[in-house]
């Protein structure tokens, strides 16, 4: 059984059509890249995949139960796109965001030694521990990015869905989350990428899934390279999709 099972899934806004008939298995362990043009429906397909909206038709399972009911949904980190929109202004240091990872697993509303250690450790593993006082509102969008994955760590996340984590990064930093995203999945984590640069999918990815309303490629990076998915996907529909974000 997949972490995820997308099946013949359908999504519009109102009546526009922006997910059709897409069929897909994540597989636990996978490293997924979802690449497509802009308004493709990438964001879309990747809520209804952790069950922040649900399909209009099909059906989607995450760790086995459908995935807007599921009971297990603080197993996903959810790192949005623009994560630095919502958070700037948010009073709060990155210790305080990263504990919040720790509120489904308190017994009776208190922290305990476990805790404090998973959200030490959490710091640590994305090499932010020198700014753990510091208010989120404060940090680069690279360092806020990293506070929202350590958030899923300490919350022992078995899946990270991110939607274009590094726009707006400089580009060292970007070699250096993508470096990071990698040793989390070789550690077991499966991860679910959205991301505009097919270069970097390519080079990180196990699978990769090429999206325009519908799904163009489900595979492996090198058979991708070979396809004429990715022309397809972003050629021949211009017509149909609106570029208006
Ligand atoms: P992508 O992530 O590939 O850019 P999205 O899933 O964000 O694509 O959007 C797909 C299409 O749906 C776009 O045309 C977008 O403008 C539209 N859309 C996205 N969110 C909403 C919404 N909340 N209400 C109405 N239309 C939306």
């Amino acid at each position: 059984m997949g972490l995820i099972e997308v099946q013949n899934v359908s999504f519009a806004y109102s009546d526009r059509p922006v997910v059709d008939d897409v069929s897909l298995t994540v597989e636990a362990g996978e490293f997924l890249g979802l690449v497509g043009p802009n308004g493709s429906g990438k964001t879309t397909l990747l809520e209804l995949m952790i069950g922040l909206r649900k399909p209009d038709r099909g059906s989607v399972r995450l760790f086995g139960e459908p995935a807007h009911a599921s009971a297990e949904r603080d197993r996903v980190g959810f790192v949005p796109q623009n994560v630095g929109d919502t958070t700037g202004e948010m009073p709060v240091t990155v210790r305080e965001v990263v504990r919040m990872g720790r509120y489904p697993h308190r017994l009776i509303g208190r922290f305990r030694d476990a805790d404090r250690t998973a959200v030490t450790d959490a710091l640590r593993r994305v090499d932010i521990t020198d700014l753990a006082d510091r208010r989120v509102g404060r940090l680069s969008g690279g360092q806020r990015q990293r506070v929202f994955i350590a958030r899923a760590l300490a919350a022992d996340a078995d899946l990270l869905a991110l939607d274009e984590p590094t726009v707006g990064v400089d580009a060292e930093s970007r070699e250096a989350f993508y470096t990071l995203l990698q040793e989390l999945n070789d550690e077991g984590i499966t991860i679910i990428l959205i991301e505009h640069d097919i270069g970097v999918v390519t080079t990180h990815a196990s699978e990769i899934a090429c999206l325009n309303r519908e799904l163009f490629f489900h595979g492996d990076p090198e058979a991708f390279v070979e396809t004429n998915a990715l022309a397809d996907a972003y050629g021949g529909t211009q017509s149909i999709v609106h570029h208006d974000h």
